[in-house]
């Protein structure tokens, strides 16, 4: 079909403009809430090619949105651009060795994700320009996908209430449709103060926030015994309260991550694991304070959405690689560990037949793999399903067997291959957008397939009404 041709060709016209702003992104390395730079260099080039930008949206300074046209419907291309901390790696190198340690990387591939959703709402831009097409389509800038969830916060404000459609992608190591949901999660802090004493001279003056954080724990991991299979509870103490054994600690913090298949079974998790706190601060007579920082939402995907996207992705596929491509590839799943091997054993006994041939035969998926059931992962992206029909998937941009939030991921993210699967991804998302901004039966469609997924519920709202984005 002509428009995919011509689609396509818009987005290899201007590849050298994304593979830059990608490869830049990816230099930057800025985590939640701190992408100045990254929000800057797609905020500006937008505005350069014509876009209305709209800079800070919801509070969040590094948000932004850029838009054409007029009217309905309204196609959104959601887009990222934060690293994750402390993954600081050198380009291209198969082995650990970070360009500054502690600094941070993009272990997510965010710099490619935020890139090809420029660079698809681009595109389409030019093609509607050359074809006069009405309806409106934009990019929004959405920072700290990580660790904060910053989609919540945008959804909480209506920066998404007149979207038709939504769409995003994520780089992985396999091209497949999201046809599935993601895990609902929390992120809460729970910090106990007790009273500081001589541990030997004067115990018995002392009140230990330190032991009400391992006694949380504990009601916790018993909780798990009595919980749904699919929750996932875990924790991280951030504070102990000090490196002297010889002082009672009168602070001690630990943060917790809560998820489960719904956000409503994840609000009552949240409730439980408050009530383990309480519990260990009556034990110990120190006090709690409990603050939820973040609130992703499961995603509910649209088989209206998905069906247009995996009719584009076999279009667009195969992506064509070179026989030094698939080396690169091979010696970064040469240096993956032990059990990703076997989990990649795993997902080939799982396909089965032909493909699990393939699976184990090559590094990198050029074909779309169906049927890989639901992820355990979180996405902010859940937020946006909500309140907008929504669809994403994931293109191939690393070795497969590359585990997740890794080094090796910081390594793969401005090779070849993820250049490639960028440049697909921006192929497929521009062609579903064409799709659904010039049928809008189409449109109709898959927002009455969201009325029946959601069947009468409402975006919950998880997020505390005094939440801010913020760095915590
Ligand atoms: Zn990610």
């Amino acid at each position: 079909m002509s428009y995919r041709k011509d689609l396509a060709a818009l987005v290899e016209t201007k590849k050298d403009d994304f593979t830059k702003i990608s490869d830049a992104v990816w230099e930057f390395a800025e985590s939640r809430f701190q992408e100045f730079r990254s929000f800057a260099l797609q905020a500006d080039y937008m505005e350069e090619q014509g876009f209305r930008v709209k800079r800070g949206l919801a509070q969040v300074e590094t948000a932004f949105l850029a838009e054409h046209g007029q009217g309905k419907p309204v196609i959104a291309f959601l887009g990222e651009y934060d690293a994750l901390s402390g993954l600081s790696q050198e380009a291209d190198v198969t082995y650990h060795k970070p360009i500054e340690p502690g600094k941070d990387g993009h272990g997510c591939g965010h710099n490619l994700l935020g890139a090809a959703s420029l660079a698809a709402t681009v595109a389409l831009k030019d093609y509607m320009e050359q074809n006069n097409l009405p309806g409106t389509i934009r990019y929004y800038g959405c920072p700290a996908e990580e660790n904060a969830g910053g989609k919540a916060f945008l959804v909480r404000d209506g920066v998404f209430d007149d979207c038709d459609i939504a769409l995003t992608w994520h780089p992985a190591s396999v091209n497949a449709v999201t046809e599935t949901g993601s895990l609902a999660n929390f992120r809460v802090f729970y910090t106990f103060h007790g009273t500081s004493s001589h541990a030997a001279g004067a115990p018995h003056l002392g009140r230990s926030a330190l032991d009400a954080v391992e006694i949380m724990n504990v009601g916790v991991n018993y909780m798990r015994e009595h919980m749904i299979d699919q929750a996932r509870i875990h924790y991280a103490v951030i504070n102990t309260g000090g490196t002297a054994p010889n002082v009672v600690q009168s602070e001690a913090q630990v943060l917790y991550a809560i998820r489960a298949p719904k956000v409503t079974q994840v609000i009552d998790l949240h409730r439980r694991v408050d009530n383990c706190a309480k519990g260990a601060a009556l034990i110990t007579e120190t006090k709690v304070d409990i603050k939820h920082v973040a609130a992703y939402s499961d995603y509910i995907a649209n088989d209206v959405i998905s069906e247009k996207i995996g009719e584009n992705m076999d279009a667009f596929l195969p992506i064509g690689y070179t026989e030094e491509e698939i080396e690169y590839a091979r010696k970064f799943q040469e240096v993956i560990t032990d059990l990703d091997k076997e989990n990649l054993q795993q997902m080939a006994k799982k396909l089965a037949g032909k493909e699990a041939k393939e699976i184990l035969k090559t590094p990198l998926y050029d074909w779309r793999i169906e049927g890989l059931g639901p992820s355990k992962g979180s996405t902010d992206v859940g937020d946006v399903s909500w309140v907008v029909p929504t669809g994403q998937f994931s293109a191939v941009t690393l070795a497969a067997g590359t585990p997740g939030h890794a080094w090796q991921v910081v390594a793969q993210g401005k090779g070849p291959v993820a250049h490639k699967g960028m440049l697909f991804a921006a192929k497929v998302l521009a062609a579903t957008g064409y799709q659904f901004l010039t049928d809008l039966d189409l449109v109709a469609k898959a927002r009455e397939a969201w009325l029946e997924d959601l069947d009468g519920e409402t975006y919950p709202n998880a997020l505390p009404k005094d939440a801010k984005p913020e760095i915590w």
